[in-house]
């Protein structure tokens, strides 16, 4: 039988993780008690989102629930900059109040993520074919290629909400660009590659396998990626820490 790596196994592995890991278990731990809201059924929200084609929580109906539920963490003010992603605004605001802005983003993130029913966090093919997350709005931070039938689906994880959306097999998810020549794939570690778009210079990690999603669909577990990646002066897009 073939073996699977546990966060704990692979964290012994990459030691220089450590610090990171202790970062997200300790937020995790903070955010315990956020309890999943009640949202309208799935087929309601699929049915929302493609009519109206906004996000649901860019949708005004649906974002006090959010900030009522956030208000324990942050300034209501502050999370609705942070939800309606009003950058500025948010940079603003936590310089004036001295909060650590990436360190707010996460909690916010994070927060936002333990509020969505984990029925809400899976869309497929014939769901929606946006480039953006049919929940919060975000980009994408990682893809994964499942495999499906004889071929591989990819689909696009949100930074901030951690929902999983079917999209095309190809193409840039930041610039739209779609043609094969201009989208080049480093393979840096055999389980992760990043696709690369000369168009735009975004990468997007990339990961090809199965049953490690709890390692891999995690931001912060390829790190090391990033820095590589940031050594070669491609950028990144879609972290919840950044804009
Ligand atoms: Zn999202
Ligand atoms: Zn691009």
């Amino acid at each position: 039988m073939k073996k699977f790596l546990t966060l704990e196994s692979y964290l012994a592995e990459h030691e220089f993780l450590r610090e990171a890991a202790e970062f997200h278990f300790k937020l995790e731990k903070n955010l315990s008690d956020v309890q999943p809201l009640d949202f309208p059924p799935r087929e309601k929200v699929l049915e929302l989102v493609r009519a109206e084609k906004i996000p649901l929580l860019q949708q005004e109906n649906f974002q006090p629930q959010i900030l009522d539920a956030t208000e324990k963490f942050l300034p209501r003010e502050l999370a609705e900059k942070l939800l309606r992603q009003e950058n500025s605004s948010v940079k603003k605001f936590c310089a004036d109040l001295e909060l650590n802005e990436v360190l707010t983003r996460k909690i916010f993130w994070a927060a936002v993520d333990k509020l969505i029913p984990a029925e809400l966090k899976l869309w497929e093919r014939d769901d929606r074919q946006e480039n953006y997350c049919p929940i919060c709005g975000r980009r994408p931070v990682i893809a994964h290629l499942k495999k499906l039938n004889e071929g591989r689906a990819r689909y696009l994880l949100c930074g901030g909400c951690r929902t999983l959306w079917n999209w095309r097999r190809v193409g840039c998810p930041y610039c739209g660009n779609e043609n094969l020549e201009q989208i080049h794939i480093l393979e840096l570690d055999n389980k992760m590659r990043l696709d690369v778009c000369d168009e735009c210079n975004c990468y997007l990690k990339t990961y090809g396998a199965e049953d490690e999603e709890n390692i891999y669909l995690r931001d912060w577990t390829t790190l090391h990626l990033d820095l590589l990646a940031e050594e070669k002066n491609f950028r990144k897009c879609g972290a919840v820490e950044l804009e």
